[in-house]
């Protein structure tokens, strides 16, 4: 059982600090896949403010790491739809081609 106000005291210090480590390649790596660590029955999300529940705080050292891994996620959003578009294209260009070899 958490202590409810033990949790807003901890989202606190955490929305306060600015120390921490966290190696790039977990950030590379939860940007490419997304941090899913925090289930919507989440409790300590509804009272601790600025998404600092205790699961964002188990993951990330400081707010700042999780500003970034929200900017590097969005990015990663973007790579993946550009992918897929690429991927759509690139699929296109071919049937094309085999369209004007079957009309030789
Ligand atoms: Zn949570």
């Amino acid at each position: 059982m958490i202590d409810l106000n033990e949790d807003m005291k901890q989202a606190e210090a955490w929305l306060n600090n600015t120390e921490g480590e966290m190696s790039e390649d977990q950030l590379i790596y939860l940007a490419a896949t997304g941090f899913e660590d925090c289930p919507d029955f989440c409790g300590s999300k509804k009272y601790c403010k600025d998404e600092a529940c205790s699961c964002i705080r188990a993951t990330f050292p400081t707010p700042d790491h999780y500003h970034l891994y929200l900017l590097m996620r969005s990015q990663a959003i973007e790579w993946l739809k550009q992918g897929i578009i690429a991927n759509a294209v690139s699929k296109e260009a071919f049937s094309n081609e085999k369209c004007q070899e079957e009309y030789k």
